[in-house]
């Protein structure tokens, strides 16, 4: 988690909403991510797709198959990942995530929706959350990160938090 925060700090000082995540292979990291939302213009770019990506990329390079490998991974990221991110973590079949702080507006592990523990026809695996490592720290970057603004989004979008994942 140490790790993951440090990421969230990297995206704070790139005007990003600060969430980082690690996903850890055998007690190896094979994929890091945080967001880029206002980077690349996309707001799908959370630090967990981020991270999905990179871990792809490992596969391919080492010949390994995803499906082998997704099944076994952990995911640590700095705040409960988000509905759309949830269900991706579900489809690519990641079965762990530990995470900071709850987020009260898209969580998709309990805070708003369970995405993470339903039951839902063909739609991947449900995966098993502990929450609370770290979770001061993580809220504090999110603070800091709404202290400042985001100085790449339009004012409307400032106020109206549209950017908070
Ligand atoms: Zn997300």
């Amino acid at each position: 988690m140490d790790q993951a925060l440090d990421v969230a700090k990297e995206a704070l000082e790139k005007g990003e909403v600060p969430v980082g995540c690690l996903l850890v292979y055998n007690g190896e990291v094979i994929g890091r991510g945080r967001n880029e939302v206002n980077e690349t213009k996309n707001a799908t770019r959370h630090a967990e797709m981020v991270a999905i990506d990179q871990v792809l990329e490992w596969c391919k390079q080492h010949k390994r198959d995803y499906r082998e490998v997704f099944p076994q991974l952990v995911l640590y990221v700095t705040v409960e990942p988000c509905i759309m991110c949830a269900a991706a973590l579900r489809l690519m079949k990641i079965p762990r995530v530990v995470y900071g702080c709850r987020n009260e507006r898209f969580g998709g592990c309990g805070s708003v929706l369970s995405i993470s523990s339903d039951d839902m026809v063909d739609s991947g695996d449900p995966f098993e959350c502990s929450s609370g490592y770290r979770a001061e720290e993580a809220v504090e970057l999110l603070k800091a990160f709404y202290r400042q603004e985001n100085p790449n989004a339009p004012k409307s979008k400032v106020r109206k938090k549209d950017r908070r994942q």
